[in-house]
Order: structure tokens, then C-alpha cells, then sequence
């Protein structure tokens, strides 16, 4: 019973099920965010264990059961992203923009410029420069990638004018509730933002990824940047990233 499909995907996450299984998940171009279990995956002379490591960017077979979850019964690999893959910072740069897409992005929702922007993000982090001992949560391709994300997701920040009055401004805050950059008059209660930030914000969204990898990050545009990230996800999607958090 049941059918097989193929199809591209994107391993964002990978987790254990039981002694030698896994369940994936994966982002695809048709159907967005997809779970599917990977049976045996843990054991050495598993056919295709090392395929379907997170960020590998493969072709599956996908047997689909009566059960929720898919069975992976086919991968081809299509790009390993070692490159992310085998830096700590260039994975941790990489990995805040899998959970973003994970998180951003719910099952069933198929979205091919999604998955596009991910593939691109992936293959520009394989080349990023390590910008240790700086954090990749602060590393202007991860926090460009989720801008582009939000503006995917019909979040896109409002940064020409004050989104509270339409002033002109001088801009000199961000407000999460109403997702925009907001003029002293409109501040009470907004984050704080130099201006530098906000023009800053303004050519990670307009310019292509591989520049915001070339760009060379102000540290406090950085701090500031991620900040209006962090309360646009908890406002208007109730989550954090854990691989936000910390360190
Ligand atoms: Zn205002």
C-alpha cells in the first residue's frame, strides 16, 4: 500500500528514533517542511547514513505509508555542504539559518523560493570566511539570510519610515508589534537602533547573499540586528531559536 515519491530536499534537522533510526526533517521545494523516517540510518553498514547528515542538500525516494511520516527508501547526494559542514563557525552560521526555516516555515506549505534561498545560503556558507571568535549568530549572511526569510514569510520589516506616524524620521528604534523602524516621537517601548543598523538591515535585504558573506560586520549592527530578529520571531511566531541563544 502507499505511494513513492521523489523529490529534492534540504536535511534541516535530524533527530534519534529508537536504536538505529532517525526521523528527518527536511525542507522541499513542493511541499515544504516534511518529517520522514529513516530506518536503520544509525547502524555502520547503513546504505545511506552519511547522505542524510543536516545541511545535506539530496534527491530522495520517499515511500508514503498510511502513517504520518514518510519512509526514506532512495537518496541521492546532491551537495554534501562540507564546507559548512567542517567549520565550527561556518556550521553555526549555517545551522541558525536550518532552524529558521524550520521554525518560519510550517509542514505542508510548499514554497520553491524557500527552498531556492536555502540552497543558495547553504552554498555561500560552504565559502563563508571563519570569523572566529566572533559569534555566527551576529554574522551578517546568517542575519541576511533571515531577513530574506522574514520577507518570505510576509514578516518583512518596514524600514523607510516610521511605521507608527510615516514620519521621515531621523529613525531611531524598531518596533516589534507593528514590524517596523520607528521615529523618537513613536520610540516608547521600541529597541533601540544606531543608524548605521538600520541602513545596514536595508542592504542585507536588497543586496544578493554572497556580498552580505564578503561584507565585513559591525558589531553592534550585528548586536542590533539580531535583536530586532529575536523580537520579530517571539512576536509574531512565538518562538526563539535555540541556536540563537547562548554563547
Ligand atoms: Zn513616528
Amino acid at each position: 500500500m502507499g505511494r513513492t515519491v521523489k523529490t529534492e530536499a534540504v536535511v534541516l534537522r535530524s533527530l534519534r528514533l529508537g536504536e538505529a533510526d532517525r526521523v528527518l526533517h527536511l525542507y522541499t521545494p513542493d511541499r515544504g517542511r516534511i518529517g520522514a523516517v529513516a530506518k536503520g540510518i544509525r547502524r555502520t553498514k547503513s546504505r545511506f547514513g552519511a547522505r542524510l547528515e543536516p545541511l545535506s542538500h539530496v534527491e530522495l525516494l520517499l515511500h508514503q505509508g498510511t502513517g504520518e511520516l514518510g519512509t526514506i527508501t532512495g537518496v541521492d547526494l546532491l551537495d554534501s555542504h562540507r564546507g559548512a559542514r567542517e567549520d565550527a563557525y561556518r556550521l553555526g552560521v549555517a545551522l541558525v539559518g536550518a532552524e529558521a526555516v524550520l521554525r518560519l516555515f510550517g509542514e505542508g506549505e510548499g514554497n520553491p523560493r524557500v527552498f531556492a534561498a536555502l540552497a543558495r545560503f547553504l552554498e555561500v556558507a560552504d565559502d563563508l570566511p571563519s570569523r572566529v571568535p566572533e559569534r555566527p549568530a551576529v554574522d551578517p549572511l546568517a542575519l541576511a539570510f533571515q531577513l530574506k526569510l522574514l520577507w518570505l514569510a510576509g514578516y518583512l520589516p518596514h524600514l523607510e519610515s516610521c511605521v507608527e506616524c510615516g514620519g521621515e524620521g531621523p529613525l531611531v528604534g524598531f518596533a516589534a508589534r507593528t514590524g517596523g523602524a520607528v521615529c523618537r516621537a513613536c520610540a516608547a517601548g521600541s529597541l533601540a537602533l544606531a543608524p548605521a543598523t538600520l541602513r545596514g538591515m536595508e542592504q542585507l535585504l536588497r543586496r544578493p547573499l554572497v556580498e552580505a558573506a564578503d561584507a565585513s560586520g559591525d558589531v553592534r549592527a550585528g548586536r542590533e540586528t539580531l535583536a530586532v530578529l529575536t523580537a520579530l520571531y517571539e512576536f509574531h511566531g512565538g518562538f526563539r531559536l535555540r541556536t540563537l541563544a547562548g554563547s
